[in-house]
């Protein structure tokens, strides 16, 4: 269409089909396979892709290694510089690239928005974290000796990002590892290549401007396949990859069995408590932003509504007045609230959880059906559930990546609610809304909620870059973006000084010779 014509042209975007790219240098088209990218949103073709081959894949990691040797060489504040302009620039681009987010991903403007600003803001964090990356002086037991810890580059960073947030997750890990001094190899979901495309013109243009070298900044366009071979392959210390947990275990085996680091986002079944004591109408629209935005296809969306028996009819029956006029829609229209899912295979598995719920026992109470007809005839937009379920239903335990919101009564007290809450195999997420002192403590103790982020009276997703994201269980463990996340994208080195004239050995150990 005109407008993303448009939007590409506004973000520079020349190359849209290339196969990898360097950051100064693109390449690869020829003999390659390729894959047309189609939006969720009207089906209509956005680019076609060449994927990269095993050899543009080795071409990559030469010229990365090479880059580090040099990157590594700059101060950590000159590298922060080059983030700060970055984010200037992503300042400068943040409609048109939102747009192109909401176009080739299938998420309202508004989010579409919302992640290139998680993408500034993480610019801003890691420009101030680029003088601040420091370690412990310690004292030492021997004379005249000095301790201390530094942290240094790891070297090559691989990411590995979802389709759902295709371009903010890249962007906390690589503004993170460039102040580090590592350099980046970037695989974007096969599914939304060409925000990554987009993102990777920015990044050429700061890189000119700056008169770096190329291989600091890596893109490569492919599947499972690149993946892989970033997972086994022994340049890459750290491996960042997000999406399911089916995925997780795979490129935690991989990197692992050499040793090497991952740092694992996955997959959620995130729930919020709502106790007697909730304040319900500021509990609605938490539930419900967390339940539909992104037409569910977040990490962070609300799967699960744990709700005490005394309020549960009267929740119920709001959300059902809420549920029927959701603006379901083209994700660029204003008005609407509910977008696309990504593609028909995540309709299937919208349907099918469906069918198996019910056939575990749940009720479908609201929603379910495939929208066709006018303005919904990519087969893409669906009506988003409410089903009456139980937690310990197999289609409650999974998270199906899709607008299905599972209502689970809960009697008595607080602990009964955080058990269930807790009895998933996943760890992301998790809220209570209470205006009850001991109910929100409880949640929040050792023995409350399990997950890597613990809200109260707010939502499970939204959350801000300023904090350590990501979860336990079978969400990986990992933590990226704010508070101390840094550490991981290097590595920690102890030092010890002696600057006497004698060689005492540590524990006083005697050693004449
Ligand atoms: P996915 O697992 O299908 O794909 C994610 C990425 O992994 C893609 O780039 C894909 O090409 C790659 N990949 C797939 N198999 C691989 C393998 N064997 N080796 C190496 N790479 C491989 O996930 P998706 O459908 O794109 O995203 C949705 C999932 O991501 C959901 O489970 C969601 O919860 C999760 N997610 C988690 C977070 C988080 O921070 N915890 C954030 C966003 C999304």
């Amino acid at each position: 269409t005109k407008e993303i014509t448009d939007v590409l042209q506004q973000l520079g975007v020349k190359e849209t089909n290339p196969a990898y790219s360097t950051g100064l240098v693109w390449g690869g088209q020829e003999g390659r396979q390729t894959r047309t990218i189609t939006s969720p949103a009207d089906g209509n073709t956005i680019a076609t892709v060449s994927m990269a081959t095993p050899e543009d894949y080795e071409k990559v990691v030469q010229t990365a290694q090479e880059a580090f040797k040099s990157w590594r060489k700059v101060t950590s504040p000159k590298r922060g510089e080059i983030v700060r302009q970055i984010g200037d620039k992503l300042r400068q681009h943040k409609e048109a690239l939102g747009k192109l987010v909401s176009y080739e991903m299938g998420k309202i403007y508004q989010e579409g928005l919302g992640e290139v600003q998680e993408m500034i803001d993480i610019c801003d964090f890691a420009v101030g974290l680029s003088r601040q990356l420091h370690g412990y002086t310690m004292h030492s037991e021997r004379p005249q000796h000095r301790m201390y810890e530094q942290y240094h580059p790891l070297g090559i960073v691989g990411v590995i990002s979802a389709f759902n947030f295709p371009v903010a997750v890249w962007s906390w890990n690589t503004m993170l590892a460039a102040v580090c001094g590592d350099v980046v190899i970037w695989k974007p979901s096969e599914k939304t290549p060409l925000t990554g495309i987009a993102c990777q013109h920015i990044l050429r243009e700061v890189l000119a401007e700056n008169e770096l070298p190329e291989g600091i900044f890596n893109l490569v366009i492919g599947d499972a396949e690149i993946g892989s071979l970033m997972s086994h392959d022994k340049r890459i210390p750290l491996v960042s990859a997000t999406g399911s947990t089916r995925m997780g275990k795979k490129v935690g085996e991989a990197v692992g069995a050499r040793l090497g680091k991952s740092l694992l986002e996955l997959g959620g079944n995130n729930a919020i408590i709502l106790t007697e004591n909730a304040d319900l109408e500021m509990a609605l629209r938490a539930i419900v932003f967390g339940a539909v935005g992104t037409c569910g296809q977040r990490c962070t969306s609300t799967r699960r509504l744990i709700i005490h028996e005394n309020v549960y009819e009267q929740v119920k029956e709001r959300l059902l007045k809420i549920y029927p006029n959701l603006p379901i829609g083209h994700p660029l229209d204003s008005t609407t609230l509910v977008g696309p899912l990504i593609d028909k295979e995540a309709v299937q598995a919208f349907t099918a959880a469906l069918e198996n719920v019910q056939q575990e026992g749940g009720t479908l109470l609201t929603g379910g059906e495939v929208l066709s007809g006018d303005g919904y005839e990519t087969g893409t937009y669906v009506k988003p559930a409410i089903v009456e379920a139980q937690n310990q239903y197999e289609m409650v335990q999974e998270e199906t990546f899709a607008p299905i919101l599972y209502l689970i009564k809960y009697k008595g007290d607080v602990e009964n609610a955080i058990e269930l809450q807790n009895g998933v195999r996943q760890g992301l997420s998790s809220s209570i809304f209470s205006t009850n002192l001991l109910e929100t403590e409880a949640f929040l103790s050792h023995w409350g909620s399990d997950c890597g982020i613990a809200n109260v009276n707010i939502g499970t997703s939204g959350a801000e870059i300023g904090g350590a994201f990501g979860g336990e269980k079978d969400t990986g463990g990992g933590r990226e973006s704010g508070s101390d996340a840094w550490r991981v994208y290097m590595r920690r080195q102890t030092n010890t000084i002696n600057y006497s004239r004698e060689l005492p050995l540590a524990q006083g150990i005697r050693f004449d010779i």
